[in-house]
């Protein structure tokens, strides 16, 4: 299986620790991971799992993902050697596996206006557009006009921003798990570097002061119920700094859970778990996850 995988491409790693590639630092082995240089062996490799009747994971930073300590069975296809970005006046397209710091970056390079606010955000552009992910009033649906993915047919094929379907961390590739994102275009709007770049460090600057970044996390672990905010209702129930293993309860933002040191995969599900009994009881309100877990023989879920 090695020798055929390593014919369509040569990253490919047996075994690997997926802890090495997620932001928790959480996860076992994987069969297989690949991480391809160009889109051509990204195809070649979905349709050769797709023959031997492969499970595929795509993953692209791993920042939003739980993975079991069992690991993943098949082939996990990492994205994050695909990261052509070009800029046509102003839009630039970029490669699913393109950092948002390095598409934001870009963007500010050229004097283009609409993405200051996803600076912070530590995921790529395909793992972005999967979770329309957002931050401090934008997101990655504002300026998005188009995004080429492989569909379940192995054809390139074209989504306009309207069949995104976007809505908070959602769209429509949550309800295709076989399509696979390949390159997004963004159309920005001219504006003035210095105002930018000056939004842009009081931006990150806010989120270094309100987040555990010394800690592996996966950023907010649930998303925003309507009304309420999930980070606020969980200090209300007292659960700041509570612990199971190695996962803990942000002491600094509720919102998140950090891994302090050897966490198990179990010890984040059973802190969510508690976590989700505890501030239904007080106030009736069920969190709804924002994680992926993935475990070994299993589809992924959301907790
Ligand atoms: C410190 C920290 C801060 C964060 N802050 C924010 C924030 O402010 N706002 C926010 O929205 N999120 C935030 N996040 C969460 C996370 O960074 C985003 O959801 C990000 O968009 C995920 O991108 P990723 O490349 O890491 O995706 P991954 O975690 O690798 O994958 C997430 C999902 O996307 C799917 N996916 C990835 N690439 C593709 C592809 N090419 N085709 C099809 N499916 C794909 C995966 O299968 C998986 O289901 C934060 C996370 C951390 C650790």
């Amino acid at each position: 299986m090695r020798n055929r995988l390593l014919a369509l491409t040569p990253n490919v790693l047996e075994q690997e620790n997926l802890s090495n590639h997620t932001t928790l630092k959480i996860g076992g082995p994987c069969d297989y991971l690949i991480i391809p240089d160009t889109v051509e062996e990204l195809i070649n490799v979905v349709s050769f799992a797709k023959e031997q009747g492969i499970r595929l994971t795509v993953l692209g930073n791993g920042s939003n993902v739980l993975v079991d300590d069992s690991g993943i069975d098949g082939i996990v296809l990492k994205t994050t050697n695909l990261k052509t970005i070009t800029v046509e006046g102003n839009t630039i397209t970029a490669g699913t596996g393109v950092r948002l710091s390095t598409l934001c970056e870009t963007a500010l390079q050229n004097g283009l206006n609409g993405l200051c606010e996803l600076s912070g955000v530590p995921g790529t552009v395909g793992g972005g557009v999967y979770m329309n992910a957002g931050a401090y009033g934008g997101e990655i649906k504002d300026t998005l006009t188009t995004t080429r993915y492989l569909s379940e047919t192995f054809e390139v094929k074209t989504l306009t921003n309207e069949e995104h379907e976007f809505s908070y961390r959602k769209s429509v590739f949550q309800k295709h798990p076989e399509w696979i994102i390949l390159e997004s275009t963004f159309t920005l709007t001219p504006g003035n570097r210095e105002e930018m770049k000056k939004k842009t460090v009081e931006l990150l600057k806010k989120r270094n002061d309100a987040q555990p970044l010394e800690y592996p996390n996966a950023g907010s672990t649930f998303k925003r119920p309507e009304g309420y905010f999930a980070g606020k209702l969980i200090d209300d129930c007292k659960l700041r700094g509570c612990q199971i293993g190695g996962a803990q309860v942000s002491e600094k933002h509720c919102g998140f859970l950090v891994n302090k040191g050897g966490a198990a995969s179990k010890d984040v599900v059973k802190l969510i778990q508690h976590i989700r009994n505890t501030v239904e009881d007080a106030f009736g309100v069920t969190l709804e996850a924002e994680i992926r877990y993935y475990k070994r023989g299993e589809d992924s879920v959301r907790l």
